[in-house]
């Protein structure tokens, strides 16, 4: 598939972090209920859409709501697999994985980032940011160490030991931000991340996020201007389609 379209196409460009091809989502309306069995009635939330994403670019996903941002957001980071079209992401194919294989590769591969953070309450900033590392089954003095780095790099030092309850939204986003890094991930994807803070805090976080996440991809869904102003290039959605991307 796609062999076709660029055969120049440098080495470079062939390690693309995530690449979409064609890519088409449809959900059924009403859960495929009892009801609904024959003629159940679906959703194009997107539609023929092409994406490449490159290593170390900042990418932008705006549109209105409903347009496909998040569904788009989801296919890239591997949460999600298309109903039509081909996502590769890391060079899997990730249609051909199973749930559990596309878990294992999200862990080593993707770091996410929520509008709503999606911190767990009972643990530390620190046991927060370290979480990843459990699961990859690093030990615990390593953990702490990458932990503490990271909360050090997003201004959290003083907040290592705090719980998310004791944290302000700017510095939950902050320790969010910290996880989404902490196994060193190619790509980094945000949905809405400032959609809960303030302008102010939001501008400081996004900066915040594009400064450390150097290396990384970072892909950005958002409607809001001023978080779209940090990215390199921006995909327009309209409708669950490219309306323009520059
Ligand atoms: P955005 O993030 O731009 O607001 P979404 O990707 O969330 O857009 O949604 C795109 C379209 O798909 C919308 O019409 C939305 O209602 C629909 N949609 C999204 N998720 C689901 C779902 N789980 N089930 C049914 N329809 C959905
Ligand atoms: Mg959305």
């Amino acid at each position: 598939m796609g062999q076709h379209s660029q055969p120049t196409e440098t080495k470079t460009k062939n390690a693309s972090v995530v690449r979409g091809e064609n890519v088409g989502r449809e959900y059924s309306r009403g859960g495929g209920g009892f009801f609904s069995r024959s003629a159940a009635p679906t959703v194009r939330a997107l539609d023929g859409v092409s994406v490449t994403i490159h290593p170390g670019e900042v990418v932008g996903i705006a549109g209105p709501s409903g347009s496909g941002k998040s569904t788009l957001l989801h296919l890239l980071a591997g949460l999600d697999v298309p109903t039509s079209g081909t996502i590769t992401l890391a060079r899997e194919d990730v249609a051909s994985l199973s749930a559990r294989q596309r878990a294992a590769l999200r862990l080593e591969h993707v770091g996410i980032i929520f509008q709503r953070f999606h911190l767990l309450d009972a643990l530390s900033a620190r046991a927060n940011v370290a979480l990843p590392l459990v699961e990859l089954g690093r030990g615990k003095s390593a953990r702490r160490e990458r932990a503490e780095d990271l909360l050090t790099a997003v201004g959290l030092e003083e907040r290592i030991t705090h719980k998310p309850g004791q944290l302000s939204g700017g510095e939950q986003q902050r320790v969010a931000i910290a996880r989404a890094l902490t196994t060193d991930p190619s790509l980094v994807v945000a949905d809405e991340p400032t959609g809960e803070l303030d302008t102010d805090t939001g501008g400081r976080v996004l900066d915040l996020l594009v400064d450390i996440a150097d290396e990384q991809a970072v892909v950005l869904a958002s409607h809001d201007q001023q978080a779209l102003d940090v990215c390199d290039r921006i995909i327009h959605l309209r409708d669950g389609r490219i309306e323009r991307n520059h």
